[in-house]
């Protein structure tokens, strides 16, 4: 039996990118979504990927929905943490439920699902968790209090939990994408993304998300058994020049 997946917010954008190269590495995978039924209809349709809907930012859903995708694929041996959102504003202007919009869907959604996942990886001594970071979350990013301190949080997570999981066979990493052609770049405006961003990344374009699939895939693989804590950027050399 091969092995299993689940990718949160994975019929969109990076998720679904990383839904399917893993599918094409063999792997069963769900791909999770929150309400956009029309956009995870269409995923399926065209991937034969099953979907699931829930809210990463709420723990009962969470339990209550990988229950049922254990019942269906069986237990989660792959984790992609990877469901996002961003509520940008300067922190002068950021209201407390901005704030705590994207601090519980892109953080503490990784204490809701890892929890129910992490107790039958510890039992069957193998467990892969790729938690999906952020250049912001390493560099700081004017306009994203939120979000930045959302994703360096996700990167001190994944270093503590690579410690519990070494001697169970679970590996833990991160990866840290930089800009990205997805919905949620596109909600950045043309005349910032030309100015203040498109400059400062070396490759001078922005990434696909199959690029930043193919890493995860790999850090999935049995052969990435000796990485793990560890934080991968993939943006273009971005990083290096911020
Ligand atoms: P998209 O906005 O394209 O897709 C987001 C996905 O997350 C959707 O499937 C969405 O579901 C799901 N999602 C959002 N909120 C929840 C929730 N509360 N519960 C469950 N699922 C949820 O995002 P991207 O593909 O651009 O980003 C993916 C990840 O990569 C995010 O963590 C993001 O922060 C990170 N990232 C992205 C970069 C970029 O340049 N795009 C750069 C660096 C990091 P639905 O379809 O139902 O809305």
């Amino acid at each position: 039996m091969s092995r299993t997946a689940l990718v949160t917010g994975g019929t969109r954008g990076i998720g679904s990118a990383i839904s399917i190269a893993l599918k094409e590495a063999g792997y069963t995978v769900c791909a999770s979504y929150a309400g956009n039924d029309e956009a995870a209809a269409t995923f399926k349709e065209l991937t034969g990927i099953r979907v699931h809907k829930f809210d990463v930012s709420d723990f009962n859903d969470c339990h209550t929905a990988i229950l049922e995708i254990e019942g269906e694929i069986g237990p989660i041996d792959i984790l992609v943490n990877n469901a996002g959102i961003t509520r940008d504003t300067m922190l002068h202007k950021m209201t407390l439920e901005q704030w705590n919009e994207v601090i519980s869907t892109n953080l503490t959604s990784l204490f809701n699902t890892t929890k129910n996942v992490i107790d039958g990886m510890r039992e069957r001594n193998f467990g892969r968790i790729i938690n999906i970071s952020s250049i912001n979350g390493q560099k700081g990013q004017m306009g994203q209090t939120n979000y930045s301190a959302a994703k360096a949080g996700v990167i001190g997570f994944t270093k503590a939990l690579a410690q519990e999981g070494a001697r169970k066979g679970i590996t833990v990493n991160c990866v840290a994408p930089g800009y990205v052609a997805t919905e949620m770049v596109k909600a950045i405006p043309d005349d910032v993304l030309a100015t203040q961003i498109l400059p400062y990344i070396p490759v001078g374009r922005l990434g696909e998300p199959a690029e930043i699939a193919r890493c995860v895939t790999f850090l999935a693989s049995e052969e990435a058994g000796f990485i793990t804590g560890s934080t991968i950027t993939v943006n273009g050399g971005q990083y290096i020049t911020s």
